[in-house]
């Protein structure tokens, strides 16, 4: 089906792409037409059209990094540094089940749809087809998968691999042809995987043809132990192993020193960058400038519920700037601009899925978010890229398009009850847990 949306200021998520009296012509999932609308191709009859009434359109806002299903425990923790914090988790995060998993990631992705997040990087440790299969459900795109540990590392819970590889491969064959699903294979960190293991599982991605996803360099204790461990530092131990290149996904990249930031350039990997998840674990602050000025493809992750604790891409973009500016006192470390290519265009390069999303583009997905911004000078490119970064939030979000599909408008997430839903998990948690 062929549609018009007209009346609309533009953010393509190119360098100077703002149109203010823009228009897009969408045909089944994908953008046909892109442009202001005084240039528009006049369109074939019976072409739907609607008029947005001068609203922002931007691109889906991508989540490089995130958790879904540990969703149901937002809050459990909120102190402490990475490793007090995981430990003091661990005896719950231990113990969650599948379902637990699939009504958390329901939670993860109805938050994140609510707040113009239409594609994420989502990650778990057993079950690696359920999030794929509930954010497809519910109308929204993921690279999605389990990451692999070693139990000899590993205090509590049971072992993953090989079981995250068959789980993978089975949500592959499952979801087959669902154009709103991708797959990785992964590995926790360096800190909880033996060499051995990290190689095995990049040598299954390989031979798989997909992303490696992997934490990397988050905690300065984490350097430490690979140093003491291996001789190393965590980003130099993953290049000796041979597990760095353009199809690695690296989330956080906090602790890196100047050489290892040009063996992550020459790497081609790319970084998931979560401002706000390392500044609650107390881990520090990512080189994002640094990584930047030499090319290394960054996006933006909220990380978990349980290390953040919302799913908002928008408080990304605005926290990760003036964190960068705060710190280096340099006014210029990260631009408003910078912070929203990591969102979009970036982002979809770190997934390696640039090809179909990050921005508008004829030919790309039909990813889309409206969103209601005004402006009491009225609306100018510099002051729409302004608000999109110190501003916005989920609040200003009027409706999100994800493969040309209305999945979320005025409030309501159109694929699901989410009344039903939340509902549900109260009936199945709630009266079972102590007040
Ligand atoms: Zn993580």
């Amino acid at each position: 089906m062929r549609s018009v949306l007209r009346n609309l200021f533009l953010c393509t998520g190119l360098p100077d792409g703002f149109i203010p009296d823009g228009a897009l012509v969408l045909e089944g999932s994908r953008i046909a037409w892109v442009g202001p609308v005084a240039a528009m191709p006049e369109q074939p009859e019976g072409t739907a059209e609607r008029d947005l009434g001068g609203r922002v359109v931007i691109p889906g806002l991508i989540n490089t990094h995130a958790h879904g299903g540990m969703s149901l425990h937002r809050g459990c923790c909120d102190e402490g540094d990475l490793f007090q914090w995981a430990a003091a988790l661990a005896p719950t995060t231990a113990h969650l089940t599948l379902e637990d998993n699939r009504w958390g990631s329901a939670i993860a992705v109805a938050e994140m749809l609510r707040n113009g997040v239409t594609t994420v990087c989502d990650c778990t440790r057993f079950g690696a087809g359920i999030f794929g299969e509930v954010a497809s459900g519910m109308g929204m795109r993921s690279l999605s998968g389990a990451l692999a540990n070693s139990p000899s590392l590993r205090s509590a819970g049971r072992p993953n691999w090989p079981l995250a590889l068959e789980e993978t491969l089975e949500a592959m064959r499952a979801q087959s042809g669902n154009g709103l699903c991708r797959h990785y294979l992964g590995a926790h960190s360096p800190y909880n995987c033996t060499p051995e293991l990290l190689r095995e599982v990049k040598d299954a991605a390989e031979r798989h043809g997909l992303p490696f996803v992997i934490h990397l360099a988050e905690n300065r204790r984490e350097t430490e132990m690979i140093i003491e461990r291996h001789g190393t530092t965590p980003l130099r131990h993953l290049h000796r192993l041979g597990l760095l290149d353009r199809n690695s996904i690296l989330a956080h990249c906090v602790w890196l020193d100047e050489e290892e930031l040009d063996l992550l350039a020459a790497s081609g990997a790319g970084v998931a960058h979560n401002p706000i998840s390392n500044a609650k674990l107390a881990s520090g602050i990512a080189p994002v400038k640094a990584m930047r000025a030499r090319r290394v493809p960054v996006g933006l992750g909220t990380d978990g519920m349980l290390s953040n604790n919302a799913q908002d891409i928008f408080a990304e973009m605005k926290f990760g700037v003036l964190l960068a500016r705060a710190t280096s006192l340099d006014g210029y470390a990260l631009t408003a601009a910078d912070a929203f290519a990591m969102a979009t265009i970036e982002g979809a390069r770190v997934l390696g899925w640039d090809d179909e999303i990050g921005s508008l583009e004829a030919g790309k997905q039909a990813d889309l978010v409206v969103l209601d911004l005004d402006h009491p000078l009225g609306l100018t490119p510099h002051r729409v890229l302004s608000d999109l970064v110190f501003r916005a939030g989920p609040q200003h979000v009027r409706e999100v398009l994800v493969a040309g599909e209305t999945v979320f408008v005025d409030g309501r997430l159109l694929r699901v009850d989410e009344a039903a839903l939340r509902a549900r998990i109260s009936r199945l948690y709630c009266e079972a847990l102590p007040a």
